[in-house]
C-alpha cells in the first residue's frame, strides 16, 4: 500500500527531473502551475493553478509550504511549459 509520504517523494523526484530538463531548453522562457481539476483538488492548488512565472522562480512542487496544500491525495500539480514567442 503506498503511502502518501511515498507518493510525494515520487512527485518530487519527478518534478526535479522536469525542471532541470526545463532548465537545458533556452527556448522555456517561463512556466505556468497546473493544476488537476477534479474533486479531489484542494482550493489552495485551485487559487496556485493558472500562476505564470519566469522559470529561474518556478515554485517548488508538490505544494509543500506551511498553511498550502489540503488536497486529501496530496498535491498533484504540475509545472507546464510556455515558450518564448520569438523561437
Ligand atoms: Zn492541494
Amino acid at each position: 500500500m503506498p503511502t502518501l509520504e511515498g507518493l510525494y517523494k515520487q512527485r518530487k523526484a519527478a518534478y526535479e527531473h522536469h525542471l532541470q530538463q526545463i532548465n537545458e531548453f533556452e527556448f522555456v522562457t517561463q512556466v505556468r502551475i497546473s493544476a488537476v481539476q477534479d474533486n479531489n483538488t484542494c482550493e489552495f492548488c485551485l487559487a496556485k493553478s493558472g500562476q505564470v512565472f519566469e522559470k529561474s522562480e518556478a515554485p517548488k512542487l508538490p505544494h509543500t509550504e506551511e498553511g498550502g496544500c489540503s488536497c486529501v491525495i496530496g498535491c498533484r500539480c504540475q509545472l507546464l511549459v510556455l515558450i518564448a514567442d520569438d523561437f
